[in-house]
């Protein structure tokens, strides 16, 4: 048996997703903390069972500074469980929360320096045709040294149909793209529109458009104009902004586009 599967204390729940819930979890034999990922798969047949576990697997080669590292995933009585790094600073939701309740703000280096490591490691797995697909602020992860580290990437496409995706549908769907709204599918410009939501958040410290019901945010998505981010921020942000949360996904870069744009390209000769 590979080592991360065997002999873990399971210390407590950090929280329930979208899919499944999150354990912080103690190896036995060295006392190192992963953070553990269970997806029941229940109701999946064997096969698909099978083939969502070599997805997953999939995404252990991936390996980049701002990536969560993934260690391995096996399969114990129809549970998905996935054993990935320990991030333990704290989700970008969190900290956009902390700030918002002290009525502070985040610098515009702050938040250039961490859009430009996410950015980078969109590229990373973009350019290794992968899709994130649930890119959001409680999937970013601080660490360190003001790292940030994108996690989660790739397991929703495993996910859609397991039995937990329908039944823990929890959070509100504040990053679908316009595209998406309209049923089109789901591609890496979409990405690119969760990435412009998450920028506009680090900003305005709320989301770009929110709703209470499903139908009016997946309305105002496709139809309205986002408020305008705070005028303490440059103008090149607020571009940048703009240029993300493009509703027409062909008008919308990719991610490689993005960072070879010139003011971009200077954050990452100051940051990198
Ligand atoms: P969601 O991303 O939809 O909020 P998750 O199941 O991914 O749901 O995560 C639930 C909680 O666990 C979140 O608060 C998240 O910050 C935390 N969490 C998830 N993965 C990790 C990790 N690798 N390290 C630290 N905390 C994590
Ligand atoms: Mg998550």
């Amino acid at each position: 048996r590979p080592s991360y599967e065997c002999e873990h204390t399971e210390l407590k729940c950090i929280g329930r997703g979208n899919f499944g819930s999150a354990f912080l979890v103690k190896r036995k034999s060295d006392g190192e903390k992963y953070v553990a990922k269970k997806i029941a798969l229940g109701k999946l047949p064997e096969k698909e069972q099978q083939s969502a576990l070599m997805e997953v697997e999939l995404l252990k080669h991936l390996d980049h500074p701002n990536i969560v590292d993934y260690y391995g995933s096996y399969i114990e009585e129809g549970v998905l469980i996935i054993i990935m790094e320990y991030c333990d600073v704290g989700d970008l939701s969190y900290h956009i929360n902390k700030k918002k309740k002290a009525g502070e703000n985040f610098t515009e280096d702050e938040i250039l320096n961490w859009f430009v490591q996410i950015s980078m490691a969109l590229e990373y797995i973009h350019g290794r045709k992968v899709l994130h697909r649930d890119i959001k602020a409680s999937n970013i992860f601080l660490t360190g040294n003001n790292t940030v580290k994108l996690g989660d990437f790739g397991i929703s496409r495993v996910l859609e149909n397991t039995s937990d995706a329908a039944q823990t549908c929890v959070g509100t769907p504040y990053y679908l793209s316009p595209e998406v709204c309209k049923n089109n599918p789901y591609t890496y410009k979409s990405d690119v529109w969760a990435l412009g939501c998450v920028l506009y958040e680090l900003c305005c410290l709320e989301h770009a458009f929110s709703a209470d019901n499903l139908l009016g945010l997946a309305y105002k998505i496709v139809q309205e104009t986002h408020s305008p981010i705070p005028d303490r921020y440059s103008e090149d942000l607020q571009k940048i902004v703009e240029m993300l949360l493009v509703k027409d996904s062909n008008e919308r870069p990719l991610v490689s586009q993005l960072l070879m744009t010139p003011f971009i390209t200077e954050k990452m000769k100051e940051f990198i």
